[in-house]
């Protein structure tokens, strides 16, 4: 495109350009340059989520070493094109172009969000992401071996030098609020300690004492779901329900892998994955309707982001408040299996015939005091997350050691949920983040999607107050237009925040999740 020009050919005539046509055409040609160049980058990344999602599914164990080199030269490259300073001078020149149109055009979005990537890619020197990932995958092998032996000494130094690495990252954005504002950017922009910190401060304080009267009554009884159930079988009725609640295989699979996870490589090629186990009945089931809930939103984003920047989701909390939307506030609602728990008896009568609905739903809500997170049920969930939160706040802020992380993890667990792990394994060393990421920022967005999920929900039913009644008859478009329209199609237009506000009328609070929490347990216990 040349850009230069200073004629324009109209009807066979050759017409010189006004000035301000001259700065007209200037700037779109400027704009069109920009999408040009995002969208080979997003076509490169989504060649290194299709190698990612094959290295996950079906690729052979000794692809590995290749695939690892292959996803490097990708990441290199991508990186490379959207750091150009071609890209800066493009949207330096754009800057008044974006003011002139309104917010929430497409146009000034795409702008937008473009530079705040880039700004974030372009502070951060190259040469340290590179000494941050290698140290990332040296951390990760150290943990992989050591966790087995529940030896946190071995991982230590390592577990240092991330914490060091992690505040040296934070130093790269002069002028924050706090030294872990720039680390809980990098997953959901905009969350600022000082706005996270009372909320789980306030979570904790409600949830402590429900967990306590939950857990000193009589609990669910379980064991229905832990029977020896079919796997084919299993999957087949995941499908079923996925498909009703509206994904779409056309636009996508499911395939098993060791941990689920959903991807996309286009609006309309959005991915799945799931576990299943013939003894768990519920890991397939809810983690089939969790991915759903993620993919759902990417499918729902507008078409006209295809290929662009503002396709996606906005931050990890938004992404997460979508899969928990689906998996816990329907997908485990009373509601939702008066409609598919006599599909599901069908499916395994010899299993499942003497449990009552009302049986089977305690059993897929049973509250308990645990020490894994990914296992924790919906009440006592924001607990671990929060315990996470504080620890990794108080090591950037230089007032926990890593060396005493396994005592002060310890004594947080004996506080807010009343056990103690007996090894670093169930304790500090439990999950993988902070061994492959940062130290700082790994944690907040599950919680803010639970926080999210139930606060969306609540708008959704005040607004359409049939939703309750038409899931119990497994009709999920109401609610799935509503998400559609609210959140789904603006992808990455709105930040977060702006989101929260604009669809559900208030900024982000504990109290639409406190209340769903007691009004849903309320049924079975004192809370
Ligand atoms: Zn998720």
């Amino acid at each position: 495109m040349n850009y230069e020009r200073r004629t324009i050919t109209f009807v066979g005539k050759t017409i010189p350009l006004t000035p301000i046509m001259q700065t007209l055409d200037k700037t779109q040609t400027k704009f069109g340059q920009l999408t040009v160049r995002l969208s080979e980058i997003t076509d490169i990344e989504s060649a290194s989520s299709l190698l990612h999602w094959d290295q996950a599914t079906y690729m052979p164990i000794k692809g590995a070493s290749a695939r690892s080199r292959q996803l490097a030269t990708l990441k290199q490259i991508s990186h490379e094109k959207f750091t150009d300073p071609k890209i800066g001078e493009l949207l330096e020149d754009l800057r008044g172009y974006e003011q002139s149109l309104p917010y929430d055009s497409n146009t000034a979005s795409l702008i937008r969000v473009a530079r705040r990537d880039y700004d974030r890619a372009a502070r951060v020197p190259a040469a340290f992401m590179a000494k941050l990932c290698r140290h990332q995958a040296d951390s990760y092998e150290a943990w992989a071996s050591a966790k087995a032996t529940n030896n946190f000494a071995a991982v230590e130094p390592y577990l240092e030098k991330t914490l060091e690495l992690s505040r040296q990252y934070a130093e790269f954005f002069p002028g924050y609020e706090h030294i872990a504002d720039p680390l809980i950017d990098r997953s959901d922009y905009g969350m600022k300690v000082s706005i996270l910190r009372p909320l789980f401060a306030q979570l904790r304080q409600e949830l402590v004492p429900i967990v306590e009267a939950i857990t000193s009554q009589t609990p669910a009884d379980d064991s229905c779901l832990h029977q020896d159930f079919a796997e084919a079988q299993q999957l087949e009725f995941t499908r079923t329900v996925v498909e009703r609640i509206g994904y779409d295989f056309q636009r996508g699979r499911q395939d098993i892998t060791l941990h689920p996870f959903m991807t996309n490589f286009s609006i309309d090629d959005v991915r799945i994955t799931t576990r299943v186990y013939k003894d768990h009945l519920d890991q397939a089931l809810f983690s089939s309707i969790h991915e759903a809930g993620h993919a759902l939103y990417e499918l729902g984003n507008s078409a006209e982001f295809e290929g662009t920047l503002l396709a996606g989701g906005i931050s990890s909390g938004v992404h997460e408040s979508q899969s928990r939307l689906w998996e816990n506030l329907v997908g485990r609602s009373r509601g939702f299996w008066e409609c598919f728990y006599p599909q599901l008896q069908g499916v395994f009568l010899r299993q499942l015939g003497h449990v009552t609905t009302d049986q089977f739903y305690r059993a897929i809500n049973k509250v308990g005091r645990s020490l894994v997170r990914t296992d924790a049920d919906e009440v006592t969930y924001n607990l671990h997350v929060a315990i996470r939160f504080d620890l990794e706040l108080a090591m950037v802020e230089g007032k926990l050691s890593v060396h005493d992380l396994p005592e002060a993890w310890n004594d947080r667990y004996k506080a807010d949920l009343g056990i103690v792990p007996a090894n670093n394994g169930e304790g500090a060393m439990q999950d993988v983040h902070w061994y492959v990421g940062t130290i700082g920022g790994m944690f907040q967005g599950y919680t803010l999607g639970n926080l999210m999920s139930a606060q969306f929900y609540e708008t959704a039913v005040k607004t359409h107050p049939e939703i309750p009644v038409e899931i119990e008859q497994g009709n999920f478009t109401v609610l799935h237009d509503w998400l559609k329209q609210n959140i789904y199609q603006h992808g990455r237009k709105y930040t977060a925040v702006e989101l929260v506000d604009r669809v559900t009328g208030s900024p982000l609070s504990i109290d639409p999740f406190v209340r769903y929490i007691r009004h849903k347990y309320g049924e079975f216990y004192v809370v």
